[in-house]
Parts: C-alpha cells; structure tokens; sequence
C-alpha cells in the first residue's frame, strides 16, 4: 500500500504551460504581426455552455489569442449553422472554431462538427484529425485525453511498459485517450459500459484513466494498491444544506494513502482540458503560416 498519496495538480501544471504559451505567442503575434484567432461558437441558452465559454474567452486574453465570441439563437437552422463554420473556415484571422456542445435539439452536432476545417479544429475531434492521431501522425490531439497526458509528463510518470485501462469509449475523450497511451508504450485496455467484471479489468492496471461520466463510480476497492488514477469525470452534486458540490467519477477520499497518485476534482484534468484549447490553436495558426493557407 503507498503510504502517500501524490496529488497531481492540473490548475498548477496549466498555469505553468499558461505562462510558457504567452511568451510563445509573443514571438507569434512579432513573427507574423497577428495574433493567433479562436472563434467559440455558443448556440441558444444552456447556462454550463454558457460558463464554459466564458472561461474559454477569458484563457485566450490571458494568453494573447484574440477570441470572436459568437453567440446565435437556439431557432438557428443547420443550414445557417454551417454557413457560420465556412464563413470562419474563410476568414484569415480565424485559425481554431469551436463549436461548443452540447447544440440545441434539433441541430446535428456531428454535421457541424465535420464542418469544420480539420487545419481549423483545435478540438481535435473532426474525422480528418482523429484519423491522423490513429495513423499516428497527429496534427492536434483532442484536448482533454491531450491534457491527462501532459499531466503525466509534468509530473514524469512514463508510462512506457504500464497496464493502463481508460474506462469510458467515447471519441472526445475515451477512444483517443487509449490512443495516445498506446502512443507512449503503455499496454492498452479500453473498459466501457459493456464490459463484464469492470472492478476485475480494472484492478490489474497499473495507471486509469476513468471516464464514464458516473459520479463516484469507481473507489478504493476497483484500484489496486500503488495505481496512478486519472480521474476525467466532472459532475455537480447536491450537497449539505441546498449547496452543490463538484465531483468526479472518482470516491478520491478513498484513495488517499491506497492510490500512488491521483487528480482531484475539481483542479485536475478541467483546467488542462482549456490549456490544451489553447496550446492546439496556436499549433493550427504555426501550421496555418508556415502553409501560407
Ligand atoms: P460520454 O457519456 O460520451 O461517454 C462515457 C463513456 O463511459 C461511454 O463510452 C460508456 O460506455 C462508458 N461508461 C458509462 N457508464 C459506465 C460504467 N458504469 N462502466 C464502464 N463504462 C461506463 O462521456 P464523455 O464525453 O467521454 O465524458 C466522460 C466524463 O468526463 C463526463 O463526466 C464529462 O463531464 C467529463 N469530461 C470532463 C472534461 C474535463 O475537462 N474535465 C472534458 C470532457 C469530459
């Protein structure tokens, strides 16, 4: 059993490659005279895309990328939606769009996610990029399985030779996590909804990465001693007195003195998550200048 538990801090790991990423895009803006562009597209009302956009906004002030902040109604057609995107996928001073989901009913977020330019999607998440992650040749990865693995790096758990298991398949994060683990000579398992004995799966692996989006799914008993557990999950939980509380797919407090290392919630891969936003615009605008497109 480890008798201490390493917290690995990803608000402090951001800030860190926050301050890094300013001075590289200093030499960008005196390179190029521009500033690296981000377009964050918000459909209708829903008050957590609401929030989550304002913090995308805020990171790109912070960090010297100029963000168009474009809000529609929820009443927008698919067909004005993706004459949006191909206005951006236009506009020189635009070299990352971001389409924040989830979109109202009624749109088709895989449309207007393919909309998207691949050399214009810091996500990472349109067909073109996660094909050229899988072929191994990654123009940007998406940002949070990108995030988990910066942690990793910041923190020099090499996890070349590791039994990792990701629980979660989705692309946005479960499927190409696996990816970029494998990338990195971990030995692979993806666990997900379906998977049989998931305490068993899980329990043989050295390093997980869980993201099932389940508040609290996984405790001390689904890890063994020593593991490293990257927890992705997010969830806002009621919590004494009215009040609510966040949360992850974790029961952390018991894995403090059984786990080797673990990321809290919130402050662990959250705020990696928007730094990787950041860090995958500039990539696209570096790309973007050396191609002349
Ligand atoms: P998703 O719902 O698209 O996918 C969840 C996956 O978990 C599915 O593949 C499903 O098969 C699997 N799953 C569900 N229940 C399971 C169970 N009981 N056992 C095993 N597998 C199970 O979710 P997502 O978009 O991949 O996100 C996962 C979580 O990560 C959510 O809580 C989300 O809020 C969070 N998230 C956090 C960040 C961040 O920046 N921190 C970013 C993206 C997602």
């Amino acid at each position: 059993m480890s008798k201490t538990t390493a917290i690995l801090d990803g608000k402090l790991v951001a800030q860190a490659r926050r301050a890094a990423l300013g001075e590289k895009v200093s030499l960008f803006r005196r390179a190029y005279s521009r500033s690296p562009g981000l377009a964050v597209v918000r459909v209708g009302s829903d008050p957590a895309s609401e929030i989550y956009v304002r913090h995308k906004v805020e990171a790109c002030e912070s960090a010297g990328i100029k963000s168009f902040h474009i809000e529609k109604p929820a009443t927008i057609s698919q067909e004005e939606l993706e004459k949006l995107i191909d206005e951006l996928n236009a506009n020189p001073d635009v070299d990352g769009i971001l389409v924040q989901l989830p979109l109202p009913k009624g749109l088709n977020e895989t449309k207007a996610t393919e909309r998207i330019l691949p050399s214009k999607d810091p996500d990472g998440l349109t067909s073109g990029n996660l094909g050229l992650l899988l072929a191994g040749r990654a123009r940007v990865a998406p940002c949070t399985p990108l995030g988990v693995m910066k942690i990793l790096e910041h923190y020099k758990i090499d996890v070349e030779g590791l039994s990792a298991v990701v629980v979660g398949r989705s692309n946005i994060v479960g499927k190409p996590m696996a990816q970029l683990l494998l990338e990195s000579n971990a030995t692979v398992t993806i666990a997900h909804s379906k998977t049989k004995n998931l305490r068993d799966v899980t329990r043989a692996a050295d390093l997980v990465v869980v993201a099932a989006g389940k508040p609290r799914l996984l405790g001390k008993d689904d890890f063994k001693p020593g593991a490293i557990v990257i927890d992705v999950g997010i969830h806002r939980v009621a919590h004494d007195g009215g009040k609510s509380k966040l949360c992850g797919d974790v029961r952390s407090e018991e894995l403090l003195g059984h786990a080797k290392a673990l990321t809290p919630v919130p402050g662990g891969v959250g705020p990696m998550t928007i730094q990787m936003l950041l860090e995958n615009t500039l990539t696209l605008s570096e790309l973007r200048q050396k191609r002349n497109i």
